[in-house]
């Protein structure tokens, strides 16, 4: 018996050896795999229900439901970080967005964040934000859209950072979203997109202090060729609207190129939007 035992730890020691316990961590860090699924919020109302736009009860039971199933929020600068091989993710991430920079995400969205400890990615558009800005038409949670002093307040609160969605790039005509145009070479479409998030890039710089390398594209449009102007500019991550659960491995920058996100209908309950999702 005793020398059966002084075998198997030989034989123990001998595995551990060949093995190389500081060896195989490194080898999972660099092939850690991990599914995100990515929220796309917009509008939040307490008086209309739309695929786009939710009330504020819903958007608690939403977190709520992320809570009791064990998600952890995370930012798309998160996303960013493991895919360049820097930083971890939770073993349940989620991501949260609000397109459009509405002035509802400050007056509902925000304390119910900070409430729950949640974060979320917030996509301004340019000229919706100066609107309401110089026209001083602010603060009304039906109409009203982030102010730049609001951006530059969500941006420096810990449960929030800002994306760009264009400046004025947000229509469906002439251009379909950031779409290229018939009638554009590609050095004119280079010009005009690059001058259209340039301008948004610097109102960000002068009037809140900070630069995104988050880009939200406008009702999802986007080509290899705006990948790559945007991708010159210095934008990493890229929102699109295919639904899908990403498949983030650490290292490989690959997947920010296309980031799938899950429409949040406020026609739905809480249930089933998770359910469409594949969450569970
Ligand atoms: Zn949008």
């Amino acid at each position: 018996m005793k020398r059966l035992l002084i075998f198997v730890l030989i034989l123990s020691s001998l595995f551990c050896l060949l093995a190389g316990p500081i060896e195989s961590e490194i080898v999972f860090a660099d092939n850690q795999v991990v599914d995100v699924p990515i929220l796309m919020y917009h509008s939040i109302l307490k008086s209309r229900r739309g695929q786009y736009i939710i009330s504020p009860d819903d958007l608690k039971n939403d977190l709520l439901w992320l809570k009791e199933h064990g998600y952890e929020s995370v930012f798309v600068s998160d996303l960013i970080n493991f895919c360049e091989g820097n930083g971890d993710l939770p073993e349940k991430p989620v991501v949260i967005t609000f397109d459009d920079g509405h002035y509802n995400n400050y007056y509902y969205a925000k304390p119910i964040f900070e409430e729950l400890q949640f974060r979320a990615t917030i996509n301004i558009v340019g000229n919706y934000s100066e609107y309401s800005t110089s026209s001083g038409d602010i603060d009304n949670p039906n109409y009203s859209h982030l102010t730049w002093e609001e951006i530059k307040a969500l941006q420096e609160n810990e449960f929030f950072e800002i994306g760009n969605h264009t400046y004025n790039m947000h229509n469906l005509k002439p251009r379909y979203g950031i779409g290229k145009k018939a009638s554009e070479d590609y050095e004119t479409y280079k010009k005009n997109l690059t001058e259209d998030v340039t301008r948004l890039e610097d109102c960000f710089k002068d009037k809140c202090g900070f630069t995104t390398n988050i880009f939200a594209y406008p009702f999802g449009k986007y080509s290899t060729e705006s990948c790559e102007i945007l991708s010159s500019l210095g934008f990493k991550a890229f929102l699109t609207c295919n639904e899908g659960i990403n498949h983030l491995k650490k290292g490989d920058e690959s997947k920010l190129k296309t980031l799938k996100r899950y429409n949040r209908s406020g026609l739905m309950t809480t249930k089933e939007f998770f359910k469409h999702a594949g969450m569970s």
